[in-house]
């Protein structure tokens, strides 16, 4: 039955390996094959090799995708064919095929009498498993050295060598990276971008014939290897990805965002993107799974003939990359770009008070009054408070006071006009108005709502490559996200050069809007972006959609918050963008992105090493490390808690202190309470931690000092009175220690669009 003169155990003879690469039945489907049977009879090697064997070529591995520090994102890992060669066979050896058969369908679960069938094809390349991993392809290994032992068969399982794309961590800057299909050609995200890089070059097999054009056996053959595909290093961190889809992903789910939401972080400096999250999307990992497992339900509930349509859709929406795919209406967000504009244009001096506002403003003759969100009027201000007051009013009259050809000059300058460029697949541009004879294409009513950012759209790309240009002293780049190109020596192929695309604005009026930002973070509109210690700067943005994807009207609101950091130097810009968050929770780009922007900065700006730096309010309010006093005697023990900046609470009747509290090395505000025990009993007293939510901070102090415990606020700048705490890590009546800390967080709690 089995091949004549296999004289070497099976084992033995997969170790002398060939490579052979054939061309699946549909053409551009490229696999590497590793043949574990070469040792052939005299006879079998005269036999001509099926006519699929004849074109083949030797694909490459993929290259890897590293982060900016070089941990690994996606590789290629070692995955294996498992094919039969029914061919082998002789033809009488129906007991051979059984025992084939049977063994297989068990350790690859296919049905046994398909399996049987399969044994009876003419064929040397019957696929039974894809890219099977190294426990399967063992079991088959196993089962083929005990069927040449037991059975002499031999040459009818192939094992062939193949490669499976891997990412790192499942989940995880799935819009990033994107996906490959089933033969490793990229999908989407880098891996489309860069797929020829990626790729590598494939080889060559010919195979040479007979004189009746019968291809003959592997050692009258040249082969041609393969070269491996280019790695990529990215600008993306690791670390500030993780962190940004962290904050993303719980603002989707504290808001209802129904229709996912993103975060971009630009180094202003270079235009490199550090982190882009995009939520909630797929799994790299597996692609083809709905990850919204509401959805997949709802779609299964369907009828069965709307299901694959169903599906279709849901799978391209997680696929699509909201951060350069998506266009928006930006809101108030873009004011900074018209603010930037006027003082440019030199229209008005940073300190004239021109900008009139009580409540409503006609932009034109004939025009009806467009209102302000604060039907009072916010009275005569200057460039800066309306930017900070988020005034309309006043924003329709720079609108006019720069006229539409230069509005729109700098709607170019500031990149809205194009695609950004930047190396990721399908980026959209924006929609700009479109009016035949008006100059820019805008009428007058489109240029005083474009003022404060209303009906056009662009994209969340473009925003913060704009936003980066403040920060940037006026130069806008070009945004990117691979910075280097790899060869498989580990030799920098291509390194990614930092491109100015044009100076926007002057360095002295991106200075003066910075300065304007970081005001409104710190005491205006944007205070749920503020992080102590740091110079952050931001604009709110609130917009009402006007259309959804498929063109219906509807009600649905952006919320959006964008901004930078350090004010005065700047380092950093972080656009957060959310789609339709559930009106019922709060729809303001303040309250909904605002939390999410300021979360992800007080996390990332150490982590680059930016040094906190606290303004004179902000020292008051610093945290102190509180002492030990364990066995000191209390007078010495009173002294040296007053010595760190800290308030002694001696309690109890000894004479030297026993316990403490807060715990020795815990933070508590400067200024707090330590409470030094001096004997047991006093050790047994509690007090009980009031409700903080929704009072003011001067509300919090006192209820804090009455209720003899130290609190730590977080959340807000001092500065701002707006404020009202939102929660509270020790719940209200938990009775603890006196002097315990409770940290409150503070949320600003306007409706500033
Ligand atoms: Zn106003």
């Amino acid at each position: 039955m089995a091949k004549k003169g296999a004289a070497i155990t099976l084992w033995r003879r997969s170790t002398i390996t060939m490579m052979i690469i054939i061309i699946l039945g549909f053409g551009t489907v490229i696999a590497r094959l590793v043949y574990l049977q070469v040792y052939q009879s005299e006879d079998l090697q005269k036999r001509a090799v099926e006519q699929q064997l004849h074109d083949t070529t030797v694909s490459a591995k993929r290259g890897n995708i590293y982060d900016c520090a070089g941990n690994v994102l996606a590789q290629s890992i070692t995955a294996w064919d498992i094919v039969l060669a029914p061919a082998e066979f002789d033809d009488d050896d129906e007991e051979g095929r059984k025992v084939v058969a049977e063994g297989l369908s068990d350790i690859l679960k296919i049905d046994k009498d398909d399996m049987l069938k399969k044994t009876h094809e003419n064929s040397y390349y019957v696929m039974l498993k894809r890219k099977a991993d190294a426990e399967l392809k063992d079991k088959v290994l196993a089962f083929s050295n005990k069927i040449y032992e037991e059975n002499k068969i031999s040459g009818v399982i192939q094992l062939i060598e193949n490669y499976k794309r891997y990412y790192t961590h499942d989940n995880f800057a799935a819009s990033i990276l994107g996906f490959v299909g089933s033969d490793n050609q990229g999908l989407d995200g880098i891996e489309y971008q860069y797929n020829e890089e990626l790729n590598g070059n494939t080889g060559r097999i010919v195979i040479a014939q007979d004189a009746q054009n019968n291809p003959l056996p592997y050692q009258y053959e040249q082969k041609i290897e393969a070269t491996d595909g280019y790695s990529l290093m990215l600008t993306i961190d690791e670390n500030i990805q993780a962190i940004m889809e962290k904050y993303v992903r719980e603002t989707i789910k504290e808001f209802k965002v129904s229709n996912r939401g993103c975060a971009i972080m630009m180094n202003v400096k270079k235009g490199a993107i550090l982190g882009f999250a995009c939520e909630e999307s797929f799994n790299p990992n597996d692609p083809y799974t709905i990850k919204d497992k509401e959805k997949e339900k709802q779609i299964k509930e369907l009828p069965e003939d709307k299901q694959d349509e169903a599906y279709s859709k849901a799978l391209s929406a997680q696929w699509r990359n909201k951060g350069v795919s998506d266009t928006y209406v930006p809101g108030s967000v873009f004011k900074m770009i018209t603010a930037s504009a006027v003082l440019s244009e030199g229209k008005v001096k940073p300190d004239e008070k021109v900008f009139e506002c009580d409540g409503a403003y006609v932009p034109y003759e004939g025009a009806s009054a467009i209102p302000c969100w604060l039907s009072l009027g916010h009275g005569q201000q200057d460039i800066g408070t309306a930017l900070c007051n988020s005034c309309n009013p006043a924003f329709m009259q720079m609108g006019n006071m720069l006229g539409r050809e230069k509005f729109y000059e700098y709607f170019v300058a500031f990149g809205f006009g194009e695609k950004t460029g930047i190396d990721l697949p399908g980026e959209s541009n924006s929609v700009f108005f479109n009016q035949a004879g008006e100059p820019a294409g805008m009428g007058l009513m489109d240029l005083a709502v474009a003022s404060f950012g209303q009906n056009f759209k662009i994209t969340p790309i473009q925003m913060v490559t704009a936003c980066s240009a403040i920060a940037n002293k006026g130069k806008l780049m070009q945004p990117y996200v691979v910075s280097q190109i790899i060869d498989s020596n580990g030799n920098v192929v291509k390194a990614t050069e930092p491109t100015v695309k044009r100076q926007a604005i002057s360095e002295n009026v991106a200075a003066q809007i910075c300065s304007f930002l970081e005001t409104n973070a710190k005491s205006g509109g944007a205070t749920n972006g503020y992080v102590a210690g740091y110079r952050i700067g931001g604009k709110t943005g609130t917009s009402q959609k006007i259309v959804d994807e498929d063109g219906n009207e509807t009600k649905d609101y952006i919320a959006s918050f964008c901004g930078i950091a350090p004010c005065d130097d700047p380092e950093i810009a972080l656009l957060c963008y959310f789609d339709t968050p559930d009106p019922d929770i709060n729809y303001y780009g303040s309250a909904v992105a605002g939390p999410c922007f300021r979360n992800i900065m007080t996390e990332v700006l150490p982590y680059l090493g930016i040094e906190k730096v606290y303004s004179d309010d902000e020292l008051k309010q610093l945290e102190v490390s509180v002492g030990t006093y364990d066995n000191m005697e209390v007078a010495a023990a009173k002294k040296k808690v007053e010595e760190t900046g800290l308030k002694p609470k001696v309690v109890g009747n000894g004479k030297t202190v026993i316990g403490q509290n807060p715990a020795a090395y815990s933070g508590i505000p400067k200024g707090g309470t330590v409470v030094l025990y001096t004997d047991e009993e006093s050790r047994k007293t509690k007090v009980k931690v009031p409700d903080f939510r929704n009072c003011s901070l001067s509300d919090v102090n006192y209820l804090a000092a009455t209720n003899d415990l130290n609190v730590c606020i977080v959340g807000s700048s001092m500065e701002d009175s707006q404020s009202y705490a939102k929660s509270q890590d020790i719940a209200p009546d938990t009775e603890v220690e006196p002097f315990t800390v409770v940290t409150v967080v503070f949320n600003q709690d306007n409706s500033i669009m």
